[in-house]
């Protein structure tokens, strides 16, 4: 998966699952619904020290079946052995995650047709949802002087976490597709950052395609000096386009560039 050597050591993954009951729904911004999660059992969920973790949220499978998750049979596998549906999933990062209260918070992205965008555009405190130990890919390696990080709203959650945890030493050059300026969010960071908010998401034809990330990108025709990592999440054709001008218009060390498909366009994320 990862495009670079790891250089930290973070614990490998445990497979397990967890339900989740709703415990605030709000409005963060028009385009932005984000949902706090008490984690039953959450004394086991193993965070994995990159600031982009995500999780896999199931959703019920129609509104008469509750949710279910696999359970560990006798033999250590997970299964569903009571022969229960399998439910509907979606990745989703993990905006902040309160160990002590177990409390889990994500936002999510209110686009049309989505089985998880509709279920957050009518979640209500009390519904029960799942998810699974998380997974992680942000890790600029140890040398990295500046990173870039170019995403549109759906990789808002990872960049705000990333620029949370960012120590006074680093530094950060951020550039985000939103669909208008009321969907900008006040970050905390002790780094040095500087955040370009593009309003050209969602635009259709008015800006010439769903997503103007590539341009986006494009528009970046030089780097920082010295060692530097990019981070890019958006619709996975336009990420993939973004990875392309940095490697090759650009000439940027491509193992230092992760590139993530966070949804694709005209497809389910499944
Ligand atoms: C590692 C990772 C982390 C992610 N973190 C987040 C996050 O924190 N918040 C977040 O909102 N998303 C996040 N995503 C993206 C999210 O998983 C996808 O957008 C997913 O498709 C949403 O599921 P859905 O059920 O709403 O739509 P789906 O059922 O998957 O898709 C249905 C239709 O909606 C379209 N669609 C999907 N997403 C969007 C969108 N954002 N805008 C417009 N059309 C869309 C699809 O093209 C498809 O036509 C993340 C993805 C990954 C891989």
């Amino acid at each position: 998966m990862m495009s670079h050597d790891h250089d930290h050591d973070h614990p490998p993954y445990v497979e397990d699952y967890f339900f989740c009951e709703v415990t605030s729904v709000m409005r963060l911004t028009p385009s932005m619904i984000r949902v706090a999660l008490r984690v039953d059992g959450g004394e086991r969920l193993i965070s994995t020290g990159h600031p982009d973790e995500w999780v896999r949220l199931a959703l019920r499978p129609d509104p008469e079946t509750p949710v279910t998750l696999p359970v560990q049979m006798a033999d250590g596998k997970w299964g569903r052995p009571d022969g229960s549906q399998h439910c509907p999933n979606r990745p989703y990062t993990v905006r902040r995650w309160d160990a002590d209260r177990r409390e889990m918070l994500i936002d999510l992205v209110a686009h049309e047709g989505g089985v998880a965008a509709s279920w957050a555009m009518g979640a209500k405190v009390g519904d029960i949802v799942g998810i699974c130990n998380p997974e992680g890919r942000f890790e600029p390696p140890e040398d990295t002087s500046w990173m870039l990080l170019v995403t549109d709203i759906t990789g808002l959650p990872a960049v705000g976490r990333i620029l949370e945890e960012l120590g006074t030493d680093q530094r950060a050059i951020v550039h985000v597709e939103i669909p208008s300026a009321a969907d900008r969010q006040e970050i905390d960071s002790a780094g040095d950052v500087s955040v370009t908010w593009h309003e050209t998401h969602g635009g259709g034809e008015r800006h010439g395609g769903y997503t103007q990330l590539p341009g986006i990108a494009r528009a970046i025709e030089r780097l920082p000096e010295g060692p530097g990592y990019i981070y890019i999440a958006g619709e996975a054709r336009a990420a993939s386009e973004c990875r392309k001008h940095f490697r090759d218009g650009l000439g940027f060390d491509k193992t230092r560039i992760d590139a993530i498909g966070y949804w694709i366009e005209g497809q389910a994320r499944v």
